[in-house]
């Protein structure tokens, strides 16, 4: 009896080693797969194995799997910071800002210096193109983004598909603009599809695409751009993918 036992015990262990062995084979044909996460992509695998390989690499390389340890944005990273769910600023932090001109603006509002200057190339083509684009939201501060976010709260227990919790809003960076209108139907308006189609070359990416929500961690936004350089745009608008994907391909 033992001995049946031992043996079945054998056989039990051959055959996890080979669906092991398996496994790992397909996760290295994902794209994006990254040769030191392997042991995270099979431990991140056996308590999601409702995911796709293809997600649980992507996640895994996004340190979304260790949601829980949520960490400070590197400052270092320059145009390339990454602040989202799981990577914040802290309360004092302000990037070097200047006002921008009501040519380009709603009101009065601050932006990073760089990603200004970009805006107003992007601005000024889009005019000669017969196109109207102004900024309503760029820089928001750690305090205005507390405000901002309490006040949705109140009256919306969706909050976190939309607004950012203080610290963790990209506004803060001063790179992020909200152009013209934060309504869905924005997508589907000339200076929309204008942005769809350009912003890229001047810098900007469309920060949250559709259908990637379980990566961005927010819904769709055609109104949010984001500058990250006009190179960094560019490979992320040829490729369809996040900054996120991105970021974690070339950057971290
Ligand atoms: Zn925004």
């Amino acid at each position: 009896m033992k001995k049946v036992i031992f043996i079945f015990i054998g056989m039990s262990f051959i055959l996890q080693f080979y669906e092991n062995q398996k496994l790992k084979q397909e996760f290295l044909n994902c794209p994006y797969y990254v040769e030191q996460n392997l042991k995270d992509y099979m431990d991140y695998f056996k308590k999601n194995r409702f995911l796709s390989l293809e997600d649980i690499v992507l996640k895994v390389n996004v340190e979304l799997d260790i949601s829980f340890l949520e960490k400070e944005a590197n400052l270092q990273d320059g145009n390339l910071i990454l602040v989202n769910k799981y990577h914040f600023l802290k309360s004092d932090y302000v990037p070097d800002l200047v006002l921008m001109d009501v040519r380009y603006s709603y009101e009065q509002k601050y932006a990073q210096r760089e990603a200004y200057e970009h805006f107003i190339s992007m601005a000024e083509a889009a005019r000669l193109d017969g196109i109207l684009i102004y900024n309503v939201s760029s820089y928001r501060s750690y305090d205005l983004q507390d405000k901002l976010y309490k006040e949705y709260s109140k009256k919306d227990l969706n909050v976190d598909t939309y607004s950012a919790k203080p610290g963790y809003s990209e506004h803060q960076t001063g790179l992020a603009f909200d152009i013209n209108s934060i309504r869905d139907s924005f997508a589907d308006t000339k200076e929309g599809l204008w942005l769809a189609k350009n912003a890229h070359i001047y810098g900007f990416i469309l920060r949250y695409p559709k259908g990637k929500e379980s990566i961005t961690g927010y819904k769709y936004e055609p109104w949010h751009y984001r500058y990250v350089g006009v190179s960094v745009a560019q490979y992320i608008f040829e490729n369809q993918i996040t900054f996120e994907e991105y970021y974690a391909k070339f950057v971290l």
